[in-house]
């Protein structure tokens, strides 16, 4: 019997001898091999893999830097912020006279009656003003071509020519699921909330399969240039499904995207259900840059729209909208699951939080137990320990964004009031009770992660002060949720989420150690360089060079 030949020993694309390689599994590292696309070889001693290193391995002295696994965004809209690319910028008005004069020199470069529509990633608190634009100020802005002024993803301002070509009248009543902003004498203000964001935005062109593709490009290298290796998709329709898949065919995505495919509460039950089984596809499909993750339920509204227990600070009357029956959407999500679907559902406030936990239980009961992560809550913003508790022993994880309470604070202080807002995503009090947790942004734009390490750690905000400083955790476990957090969310941890041999090759470097900084230098950090599937995304110093 002939003797087995000892294994070859991997060859090395780069050695990248390091001042540290945090593993985010519990080890230090000082070297860190990569062969093709994954991580072959670590050692503690800076010069332990030097045995491995032959002709062609790039050896990158990088004494001066920290390794971290890439950051993991357990939920953002990177198609809804690559097609920001291709809108009028408004993300950058400092005020309400800027903003206008962007939609105004948009609308004069567009034929009379087209759609202007603006970027999503802005929000009042970046105006001087810190108020919305008027329909007054957008109608003199663009008096001949319909405005539509997304921001984020349950909020509009549109002018009057975009309510006449979306067909609402005044006597329009409310979509279910949405507010048709009004003025105490009961004309339309402009201001669309949820479900009426669609309606109007309905009618607005969409852009070309191929635009959207060349948009994934430009947007997922700007989030690569700020260490983050994989995006959780929160929400695509089909349409935006085939420019994925030509952004992929075209290696046009330079992060590893997982999309959730919306299924609209605008349909009926059996509609839903319809629009499931039709897919042709379940969870999992794809391959490591390009791989479904599930489905996508809107249960409620975002600060203006959240579904509270109790009514909001800034009108009595009003406690938000849940959008789905409890019984239609738990029905729904018993065929998803049997279908093999993973689940991601919007649950903002502690209502829908209440109520989404219902219909997990239920589904639960009528299925069976479900692997971890099956069944996901994104955002959990507001909830009560005895609800954490039954999420927790239900096995229904939550995607938590400190960003949200980071950008939307103060405007949280005004709807919710001070003692919701500081209670908002409590992470020490949900990892107290065993909570599974993945960390991301949802802010629709590219955003620097170690801004939101800071956040978590700090629950620092941009405009609201410190909001709960209670419920911080430290630096350790703010980068665990943001790395190894979303790879658990994405079933993936046997090949990303950490710094280990075998692993994808997914890194980003710093020229300061985060577990060590002073935690209000942490904003300050940009990546020195970024590695997606062991491939450089963003170099700009040229460590990386061949
Ligand atoms: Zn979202």
């Amino acid at each position: 019997m002939k003797s087995r030949e000892p294994a070859e020993p991997p060859r090395l694309d780069y050695l990248i001898r390091a001042a540290a390689a945090h593993s985010m599994a519990g080890a230090t590292y000082r070297a860190v091999g990569l062969s093709g696309p994954r991580i072959a070889a670590v050692s503690t001693d800076p010069d332990g893999l030097d045995d491995l290193a032959g002709q062609d391995t790039t050896i990158v002295d990088a004494g001066d830097l920290i390794l971290l696994p890439a950051f993991a965004d357990s939920h953002e809209h990177l198609m809804e912020a690559s097609r920001n690319t291709l809108k009028v910028p408004v993300d950058r008005a400092r005020s309400v006279a800027e903003f206008a004069a962007m939609v105004s020199a948009a609308a004069r470069a567009t034929a009379p009656g087209a759609w202007v529509e603006t970027s999503v990633g802005w929000h009042e608190s970046n105006l001087v003003e810190n108020r919305l634009p008027t329909l007054a100020e957008l109608d003199a802005a663009a008096p001949d071509h319909p405005v539509l002024a997304r921001r984020g993803g349950h909020l509009a301002v549109v002018n009057s020519a975009a309510l006449r070509a979306a067909g609402i009248e005044a006597d329009t009543s409310d979509p279910a699921g949405g507010r048709i902003g009004r003025r105490h004498d009961g004309s339309r203000d402009g201001v669309l909330e949820g479900a009426a964001v669609y309606q109007v935005a309905a009618f607005a062109p969409a852009p070309s399969r191929a635009d959207l593709a060349q948009a994934l490009a430009t947007g997922s290298a700007a989030y690569a240039a700020w260490g983050v290796g994989t995006i959780r998709e929160a929400m695509i329709n089909l349409e935006e499904f085939l420019a994925y898949q030509e952004a992929w065919e075209q290696r046009f995505l330079h992060v590893r995207v997982r999309p959730l495919i919306r299924v609209g509460s605008e349909l009926s039950t059996d509609d839903a259900i319809t629009f499931i089984s039709g897919l042709g596809a379940r969870s999992g499909f794809g391959d490591d840059r390009l791989r479904l993750w599930g489905l996508k339920f809107v249960l409620d509204g975002g600060a203006e729209g959240a579904a509270l227990e109790q009514p909001y600070a800034s009108d009595p009357s009003y406690s938000g909208h849940l959008n789905w029956d409890p019984a239609d959407l738990t029905r729904v999500c018993v065929e998803a699951v049997r279908r093999g679907w993973r689940i991601g559902t919007h649950a903002a406030g502690d209502r829908a939080f209440r109520t989404l936990i219902d219909v997990y239980e239920d589904v639960v009961a009528q299925v069976g137990q479900l692997p971890p992560w099956t069944l996901v809550v994104e955002h959990g913003l507001l909830s009560d320990p005895q609800q954490r508790a039954r999420a927790v022993r239900g096995g229904f994880g939550t995607t938590v964004q400190h960003p949200l309470l980071w950008n939307m604070g103060s405007q949280m202080l005004v709807t919710w009031g001070p003692e919701r807002t500081r209670q908002v995503n409590p992470l020490d009090e949900w990892l107290a009770a065993g909570a599974d947790l993945a960390a991301g942004t949802d802010l629709v734009r590219p955003f620097n992660p170690m801004t939101g390490i800071w956040g978590m750690v700090t629950r620092g905000t941009k405009t609201a002060g410190v909001q709960g400083p209670e419920h911080a955790i430290d630096v350790a476990a703010a980068l665990r949720l943001y790395t190894m957090g979303t790879a658990a969310l994405n079933g993936e941890t046997d090949r990303l989420g950490s710094i280990a041999p075998g692993k994808l090759a997914d890194l980003v470097a710093y020229s300061r150690d985060p577990m060590t900084a002073d935690v209000d230098d942490l904003p300050d950090l940009r990546p020195t360089f970024t590695i997606v599937d062991g491939v450089p995304v963003h170099d700009p110093e040229r460590r990386l060079a061949r």
